[in-house]
C-alpha cells in the first residue's frame, strides 16, 4: 500500500511537471524523459533544503523502483517531501505581482530596496552622507512604510544613513547584525531605533520571513559564530525567493562566512547574486560562486574608490562561469524585476570587465585588503565621524542655551521661540557657550 502511495505521488510529480507548474527548467514543451529529470532535480533540491533528508537524496539517481525499495520510514519520507515540493511550487508560481530590487548607487557602499506591491524591505543605506540620497530615492519609489529595515552589519559604508531612514519612514522591523562596533556611526543607528520606540532584532542563518509574497531566508550570521574582530563576516546574508526567481545579499561576508553558508546545508543557488563586499576578492570565493551559480552579479561600488573594488580575479571567475555583471559604479542604480519567472532590468550588462586599482602601496593586494578591512577602515570611519561633525545640523535652545540633535526628543518639547537651526561643529557650538544636551550627546 505504500508502495502505490509513493509510486502516486511520483506519477502526479510527473504529471505537475509536465502541466508546466514543476518551477526550475521545466517550460512545458519538454518530453518525458525531461520531465522526469526535472523531478528527480526538484527532489535534489528539496532534500538539499532539508539537511534531515539528506539519505534520500542519495537514491536520487536510482529509478521509481529504488525509491519504493526503501524502508517504509525513508518511503514516507520521501512522500512528505516531495508532496511539500509540490505545494510549495504551486504557491511559489502563484505569484501575481511582481519584485523589483533596486540598487541604489551610493558610491562606495550598499544600499538596496526591495519592493513587492506595498511591502518594502531597506538594506543597508551607504555612508554617513547618504541618508538624505536614500531618503529621496525612497520617496521617488513612493515608499512611504518600510516593513524591514536591514543593517547588514555595523560597517559605516552599510549603516552610516541608516539613522536618517529609521527617523524619515515608519517601519515594522529592524535587523541588525549581531556583532556590535562601538562606533558614533553605529551609535547614532542604535539612537535613532531608540527614538523610535523600537527593538532591534538580530536575525540568524535559517529563520524565515516574507515580504508580501516573497519569502526571505536569513543564510547568515550562522549561530554563536565567531569570527573575532571581522565584523563583515557578521554581516547579515538574505535570500529572497519569489515565483521561481531568487536574490542572494551577504553584504560583505568574506570568506570565512562563505564558507559556513556553504557547509550550512541551506540551498544558496539564485538567479541575482550582489557581489559580496563590493567585488573584493576577500570575498566572492570560487566555490561559493559556483554553489549560489548566479545568471548575473551586481556590484555594488565607488567610481575609482580606494580598495580597488572590484577585484580582477572575482570579474574574471564572474566571466569565464558567464555571469552577467552589472555595476554601481559604472551605470548608476541598477534595477532588476522579477515577474516570479523572468527577471528584466534597466539596463544592460556592463562589458568593461574593468577591475579597480587599490590606492596607497597598492603593490600586494592582499595586503591592502586586509588593511582595508581592519586598521583602515577604523582610521576611515573616525576620518568620516569628523567630517559629518563638520557638516552637522544642531538646534539651539537659545533660552536654555542646550544643543541638540535635530531629532533629539527633546527638539518637540522645545518651544519655537527658542529653536533655532545651526550648521556648524559641535566644538564650535560649544566655544558660543551652548552645552551639549545629556540625552542626545551631540
Ligand atoms: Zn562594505
Ligand atoms: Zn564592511
Amino acid at each position: 500500500m505504500l508502495k502505490r502511495y509513493a509510486k502516486l505521488v511520483i506519477s502526479f510529480m510527473c504529471m505537475a511537471v509536465l502541466c508546466g507548474c514543476g518551477g526550475g527548467n521545466s517550460q512545458g514543451t519538454e518530453d518525458g524523459l525531461v520531465a522526469e529529470q526535472a523531478v528527480i532535480t526538484e527532489a535534489e533540491q528539496n532534500a538539499a533544503q532539508e539537511p534531515g533528508r539528506r539519505e534520500i537524496t542519495e537514491e536520487k539517481d536510482g529509478e521509481t523502483e529504488i525509491l519504493v525499495d526503501e524502508t517504509e520510514q525513508e518511503v514516507m519520507a520521501a512522500g512528505t517531501s516531495e508532496e511539500n515540493t509540490i505545494q510549495k511550487d504551486e504557491a511559489d508560481n502563484g505569484v501575481t505581482g511582481t519584485l523589483q530590487v533596486h540598487f541604489i548607487d551610493v558610491g562606495q557602499g550598499d544600499s538596496i530596496l526591495v519592493s513587492q506591491g506595498e511591502h518594502h524591505m531597506l538594506i543597508d543605506a551607504g555612508e554617513n552622507d547618504c541618508g538624505t540620497k536614500v531618503q529621496a530615492y525612497l520617496t521617488s519609489q513612493k515608499v512611504e512604510h518600510l516593513d524591514y529595515i536591514v543593517g547588514t552589519h555595523p560597517d559605516s559604508d552599510h549603516i552610516g544613513g541608516l539613522d536618517v531612514v529609521i527617523y524619515k519612514f515608519d517601519c515594522d522591523r529592524i535587523l541588525l547584525s549581531s556583532y556590535q562596533k562601538d562606533t558614533r556611526t553605529y551609535e547614532d543607528v542604535l539612537m535613532a531605533i531608540r527614538e523610535k520606540n523600537k527593538q532591534p532584532e538580530y536575525p540568524q542563518a535559517g529563520e524565515e520571513f516574507s515580504l508580501g509574497e516573497a519569502s526571505v531566508q536569513v543564510l547568515a550570521p550562522k549561530a554563536g559564530a565567531d569570527y573575532k574582530e571581522e565584523s563583515n563576516d557578521y554581516s547579515i546574508a538574505l535570500k529572497i525567493t519569489y515565483g521561481e526567481n531568487a536574490f542572494l545579499f551577504t553584504g560583505d561576508c568574506e570568506e570565512e562566512a562563505e564558507n559556513d553558508m556553504l557547509s550550512s546545508g541551506l540551498d544558496l543557488t539564485a538567479d541575482v547574486m550582489k557581489a559580496g563586499h563590493h567585488g573584493s576578492n576577500s570575498s566572492n570565493t570560487e566555490g561559493f560562486l559556483q554553489a549560489v551559480s548566479p545568471k548575473s552579479v551586481v556590484i555594488s561600488c565607488g567610481e575609482a574608490n580606494e580598495y580597488g573594488h572590484p577585484r580582477a580575479e572575482v570579474l574574471n571567475n564572474l566571466r569565464s562561469m558567464g555571469v552577467s555583471v552589472y555595476r554601481t559604479d559604472e551605470q548608476g542604480t541598477i534595477v532588476a524585476n522579477s515577474d516570479g519567472k523572468e527577471i528584466t532590468w534597466n539596463t544592460s550588462p556592463s562589458d568593461t570587465w574593468q577591475a579597480g586599482e587599490p590606492k596607497g602601496s597598492g603593490a600586494d593586494h592582499e595586503e591592502v585588503t586586509d588593511t582595508t578591512d581592519t586598521a583602515e577602515v577604523q582610521v576611515e570611519e573616525e576620518a568620516v565621524g569628523a567630517a559629518i561633525q563638520n557638516t552637522q545640523d544642531y538646534i539651539l535652545n537659545t533660552n536654555t542655551k542646550k544643543f541638540h540633535y535635530p531629532y533629539c526628543s527633546s527638539v518637540n518639547q522645545m518651544s519655537e521661540k527658542n529653536k533655532q537651526l545651526i550648521n556648524d561643529t559641535s566644538e564650535n557650538i560649544q566655544a558660543m557657550g551652548y552645552e551639549p544636551c545629556k540625552k542626545c550627546n551631540p
